[in-house]
């Protein structure tokens, strides 16, 4: 299949309406998407992702009125959406329109993503555009172009160029049907800043709580995700600078952590000695939370692609851009 790579989004809108499958880029991660009203064509993405059919899709609008349009949005809702859209934001909702896909929910996850190029895109395709993210079903999310090509270029009809992702994990998910709001999955948005809007969100326990669940209420649940083939160890400050400095001619070991001034000597020796370790190949050193997010996909990404078998991966940093990188690794970790 020829694959249309382009920044035109008319004519990646037009897929769209045509009932294609395109992958575009959001703040998050990439997506792969096709018209929340046409069926097949979401079903399509499933086939693509090789994704289990009972793991529902986040519907990406360009508006809080396209949404409000289809879905009970509520006060609370609308009150999340104005604070924290465009942005990685997805809310479950009641739907209102029931021929969205999937057909057999009653619920509809949406999100307005924060790039206009994107959401012109959206709007121009008569969207929603229903999108998970665009990785073979079980591996970490892509966040650059160049691995979307490697894996999908002549297997979805079209990407649209345009910004990358900047924040690098998925969207913060929060359930607005039932009892109680209600964090089903952390992300960039974090549950102190979703607690000064909405006071009496429930916020889960421990990840792994999750896992025993036997249907997906909430997204990453039931199925394995971010998770790079090859083994991650979540490691402290410590343990991460003392496997840096007691690595020896390893091959197969590679590094994400923070910029340590302590090691940086020990950096230079290696790399002058053996050229064992270099960065951007099996070191990445970051230099915040956000960056760690950032980088985190690609990174895997980049391991697996060389063969690397195990990835030490320091702990984030207390405070801000903490939550949703913890859980992320915490998941490739199988903590
Ligand atoms: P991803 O698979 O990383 O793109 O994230 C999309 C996630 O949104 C999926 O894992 C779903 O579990 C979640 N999701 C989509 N629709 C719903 C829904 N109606 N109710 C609960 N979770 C949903
Ligand atoms: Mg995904």
């Amino acid at each position: 299949m020829k694959t249309l790579i382009s920044s035109d989004v008319r004519l990646l809108a037009n897929l769209i309406q045509e009932g294609k499958v395109v992958i575009f880029p959001t703040e998050t991660v990439y997506g792969i998407g096709a018209s929340t009203r046409l069926e097949s064509a979401c079903l399509r993405v499933y086939e693509i992702k090789g994704r289990p059919k009972d793991n529902p899709l986040i519907a990406h609008f360009h508006s809080i009125e396209s949404i409000a349009a289809v879905c009970e949005l509520g006060e609370v809702g609308r009150a999340l959406l104005e604070r924290f859209s465009p942005g990685p934001l997805t809310l479950i909702l009641p739907k209102k329109d029931k021929s969205l896909f999937p057909k057999e929910l009653d619920t509809l996850a949406v999100r307005i993503p924060k790039n206009p190029v994107v959401r012109e895109w959206i709007e121009l395709s008569r969207g929603p555009v229903s999108a998970p993210s665009a990785n073979l079903s079980g591996r970490p999310s892509l966040t650059k172009l160049s691995d979307v090509l490697r894996y999908f270029d002549g297997v979805v009809d079209g990407i649209l160029v345009a910004e990358e992702p900047s924040f690098g994990i998925e969207s913060t998910v929060v359930s607005l049907v039932g009892s109680h709001p209600t964090l089903l999955r952390p992300g960039s948005i974090e549950s102190s800043e979703l607690l000064s809007v909405v006071s009496d969100l429930e916020i889960p326990g421990p990840t792994s709580k999750y896992d025993i669940r036997a249907v997906p209420l909430s997204p990453g649940t039931k199925y394995k995700h971010y998770a790079p083939t090859a083994r991650v160890i979540l490691a402290s400050k410590e343990e991460f600078e003392f496997s840096l400095k007691t690595m020896n001619e390893s091959k197969s070991t590679a590094w994400i952590g923070f910029s340590l001034e302590g090691i940086k000597p020990v950096l230079e020796n290696q790399r002058i000695q053996n050229h064992t370790l270099g960065e951007g190949k099996n070191l990445c050193l970051v230099s915040s939370n956000e960056d760690y997010a950032s980088k985190l996909y690609a990174f895997f990404e980049s391991c697996d692609s060389l063969g690397f078998q195990t990835i030490v991966c320091e702990v984030p940093k207390p405070g801000p851009g903490e939550e949703g990188l913890r859980n992320r690794l915490e998941k490739a970790a199988s903590i």
